[in-house]
């Protein structure tokens, strides 16, 4: 069976390890490198993508986990963690440092002050396009959008309403996925389920 890691330095862990548990997914928090060097797969949470980068310094999980990455390891980040994995980051801090994982770039509170946080139904590739699938229910929160796709990068869901309508919020390239919004807060599971079938087929 695989095992899939929650990076666990910071943000929502919980409630990913529950939804990767409730897919029937064995799911483990990462904190260490021997944890890492023992996951098929890994999710990188919500959270602050500044904070996160300091601490996959301070726990020695930076080279590590680029070196998983580079060799296929598949991983999902959601918010802060598509900023981690994206290869170009607009309005974050000089120093952050991040995964270069995934060929987008991604500005961060892209949403602006007015719409910090809402929640909007999407269409997402692969999921909702099957036979009485309902729309997703996506919760945004301080979230990024993706800006640019390089051309192996596959958009999987874009806003479909409203002042942001067109952005990109959702992509996937080969092992790698993002997601702007955060799919482990609504009880709809198939984000993550998607992500396990991924890691089951690589
Ligand atoms: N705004 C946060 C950041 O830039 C991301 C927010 C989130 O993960 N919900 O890291």
């Amino acid at each position: 069976d695989r095992r899939i890691g929650v990076l666990a330095l910071q943000g929502d862990v919980r409630e990913h390890v529950a939804a990767l548990n409730a897919c029937g997914a064995e799911a483990v928090p990462v904190r260490r490198r021997a944890e890492l060097d023992a996951v098929d797969g890994l999710v990188i949470p919500g959270g602050e993508s500044t904070a996160m980068s300091r601490l996959l310094g301070v726990f020695d999980l930076y080279e590590p986990l680029v070196g998983r990455l580079r060799e296929g390891l598949p991983a999902y980040g959601s918010c802060a963690g598509m900023i981690l994995l994206a290869s170009t980051i607009l309005d974050t801090r000089d120093d952050a440092r991040h995964l270069d994982a995934l060929d987008i770039t991604v500005r961060r509170n892209a949403f602006g002050r007015q719409v910090e946080s809402f929640e909007t139904d999407l269409a997402f590739a692969g999921i909702t396009d099957l036979p009485d699938a309902d729309p997703m229910r996506a919760v945004f929160i301080r979230a990024p959008w993706v800006e640019r796709t390089g051309p192996g990068v596959e958009v999987l869901a874009s806003v479909q309403d409203g002042p942001a309508a067109g952005r990109v919020v959702a992509v996937r390239q080969g092992n790698v996925m993002a997601t702007s919004f955060h799919p482990e807060v609504t009880g709809d599971v198939r984000v993550h389920q998607f992500f396990v079938d991924m890691v089951g087929a690589a």
